[in-house]
């Protein structure tokens, strides 16, 4: 068997451009604001890349880039500012932040309706809860990866690896919401690799380079690796050995090309749906009636 290849790059774009045809019809350009605070040179990467799929597909999208030196207090006036600001949709505070500011004091401060990430407690909360929240952009980024590889999700074996506020945690939550049955996995995880033999779906996130081997998969499997790894010749790697996992999955995202560009194609969907809902209108973008 060799896994069917799930690119995130078309279907990102794909996203995308349905998203672009929707904002055309709106008659207003949804507002997103990166606010990045010094330096870190991946971020910078990230923010560009962000800002221009965004301006690509019609959002009034900026970048507010702040120095090193900026204080937490500072940081949550400029939050603040633009949680006021009412052609402001959609508000991301791109992490990591200097270590002088907490960055769940800056997640915190964004008005939960804006908080197009979905790290708020409260959007947390909300979809731990079962209830309609802005959801975090990388576990939604996989939802969809899944979809398109038109798995069957209820009653489906999922294993998430990683316990993190921003893949695993709610990328388990979801699944647990399209009535998988899940497992998640972590560090203290007793025999991780018969964990992962069990699995129908495994979601891949500890952020190790290419610790899932071809062994711990069961024939037929669908593998979505969200890892990011500088591997050691410099390449980018995900947390699965590709070349052995590909011949016993069915379906396998791969790394760069898989879970990163959907990450992005559900944030400009969260800034859409953040838009949206904070304007009154539903879906077809008509007002909600009264
Ligand atoms: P964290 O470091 O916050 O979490 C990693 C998780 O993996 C933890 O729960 C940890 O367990 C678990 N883990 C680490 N090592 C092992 C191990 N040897 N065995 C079992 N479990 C282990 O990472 P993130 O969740 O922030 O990110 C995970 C990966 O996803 C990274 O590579 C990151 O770069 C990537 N990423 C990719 C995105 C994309 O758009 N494609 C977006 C966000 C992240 P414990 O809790 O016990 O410590």
């Amino acid at each position: 068997m060799t896994a069917r290849i799930l690119d995130g790059k078309a279907l990102g774009t794909k996203l995308r451009a349905r998203l672009g045809a929707r904002i055309a019809g709106l008659g207003f350009k949804p507002g997103l604001r990166v606010v990045r605070v010094g330096e870190d040179p991946a971020s910078g990467v990230y923010v560009r890349n962000k800002d221009r799929a965004a301006l690509e597909a019609g959002f009034d999208s900026a970048t507010l880039h702040l120095p090193e030196a900026t204080s937490e207090a500072m940081l949550l006036a400029e939050i603040a500012r633009l949680n006021a600001d009412p052609a402001v949709d959609g508000i991301l505070v791109q992490l990591p932040l200097p270590g002088h500011i907490r960055a769940e004091a800056a997640i915190a401060a964004v008005d939960p309706a804006k908080d197009v990430d979905g790290f708020h407690p409260l959007n947390a909360g909300r979809l731990a809860a079962g209830q309609k929240g802005l959801v975090p952009c990388t576990p939604r980024g996989v939802m969809h990866l899944l979809a398109e590889a038109g798995v069957v999700l209820p009653g489906a074996r999922a294993l998430v690896l990683g316990r993190s506020q921003i893949v695993g945690r709610p990328m388990a939550q979801l699944l647990l919401g399209a009535d998988c049955t899940v497992t998640i996995a972590h560090s203290r995880t007793r025999d991780l690799p018969g964990e992962c033999r069990r699995a129908e779906i495994l979601i891949a996130a500890a952020g190790r380079a290419e610790m899932v081997r071809g062994d711990w998969i069961s024939p037929g499997a669908v593998v979505i690796d969200v890892g990011i790894n500088r591997l050691a010749d410099g390449r980018l790697g995900g947390d699965v050995a590709f070349q052995e996992v590909v011949v016993h999955a069915a379906a396998i995202s791969p790394v760069p090309g898989g879970v990163g560009p959907m990450t992005i194609a559900c944030l400009l969907e969260n800034t859409l749906e953040a838009a949206v809902a904070r304007r009154g209108l539903v879906a077809g973008w008509r007002k909600a009636p009264r």
